[in-house]
């Protein structure tokens, strides 16, 4: 089932994000707490492609599985900056043939040893090109973008990076979903920014519970996101206790979605890192507010 209606109507929307597995050897778990998430019914879920070591070769297979066991929506991840053409349309028409109808289109960060290639050479160069491909197939898929409320770390500037954004959007993205932050007022003032440049799609806010000490330092070295004083002081003081963390970390994320809903956003995704506790506690705080 397309996203494009949902994301469009009035009811507030929950959603997860899962990764597959880093090795052949640990599919099995994966897919296991992959089905306890998808057991919970949200209102789709998100596979990604190869993000934080996970294997691609797996994303369709385990997008798939949750479209079809639980009859929960999902949403494939695919890059294509390390890609060719004939790669990217294969796995394009893959999508298609498993059927699954919505893509996140994405460029996928750079490799280290690609950094001093000549990038006029290469299929892809930004995500934008992948959007107007997957649109020029032919087939019907609802399209996601990427979205960053403290900008991209390679942007020279805001200006210039919600431009770009914006010609992703139009190139054919019915929605976008935002990094991780852990400010609602950046996501606010982001929002505010992008409708004045005339993006008018949905937005769905990324809510990344943070349940480890440790958790936190690579959250941040991947993002670049900001970390609240007021977060920070939590993890300072309960980050060595894992029972501890996991339940602020929780809390933390729950009162973030919660404002998020009561400033008018009527769809969250949450980064539940492949763990059905923080999915199910997650959605257990919030029954009564989702309905
Ligand atoms: P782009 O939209 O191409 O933007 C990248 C940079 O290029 C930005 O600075 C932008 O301003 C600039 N830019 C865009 N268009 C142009 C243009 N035409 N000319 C010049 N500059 C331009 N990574 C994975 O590997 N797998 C995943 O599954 C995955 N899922 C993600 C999901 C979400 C919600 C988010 C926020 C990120 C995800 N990532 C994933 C990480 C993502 O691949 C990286 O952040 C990557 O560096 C940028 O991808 P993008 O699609 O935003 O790129």
């Amino acid at each position: 089932m397309k996203l494009t209606k949902m994301l469009n109507s009035d009811r507030l929307s929950l959603s997860f994000e899962v990764f597959p597995p880093k090795t052949d050897s640990s599919f099995e778990s994966v897919r296991n707490a992959v089905f306890e998430i998808a057991e919970l019914k949200p209102s789709f879920m998100s596979v990604t492609y190869g993000a934080g070591g996970g294997t691609s070769k797996y994303t369709l297979q385990i997008a798939k599985d949750i479209n079809d066991r639980f009859n929960v929506p999902s949403l494939a991840h695919l890059t294509c900056v390390s890609s060719d053409k004939t790669a990217v349309k294969k796995q394009i028409e893959n999508i298609h043939s498993a059927g699954i109808r919505n893509i996140m289109a994405l460029r996928g960060d750079i490799p280290e040893s690609k950094r001093d290639e000549d990038r006029s050479l290469w299929a892809y160069n930004h995500a934008v090109e992948l959007v107007r491909e997957i649109r020029d197939s032919g087939y019907d898929f609802c399209i996601g973008g990427a979205c960053y409320p403290e900008i991209h770390p390679e942007s020279k500037d805001r200006k210039t990076d919600i431009l770009y954004l914006k010609e992703k959007v139009d190139a054919g993205c019915d929605f976008l979903t935002t990094q991780m932050f852990f400010d609602n007022n950046l996501l606010y003032s982001f929002l505010y920014k992008i409708r004045e440049a005339g993006i008018t799609v949905p937005v769905i806010p990324g809510i990344m519970p943070i349940t480890n000490g440790k958790q936190i330092k690579r959250a941040v070295q991947l993002s670049g996101s900001h970390i609240p004083q007021r977060f920070m002081a939590l993890v300072d003081m309960f980050g060595s206790s894992p029972e501890a963390m996991l339940q602020c970390g929780i809390a933390y994320a729950t009162d973030q979605i919660i404002d998020l809903y009561a400033n008018g956003i009527k769809n969250v995704h949450v980064y539940s890192m492949n763990n059905p506790i923080v999915a199910q506690k997650i959605i257990s705080n919030l029954s009564s507010v989702i309905g």
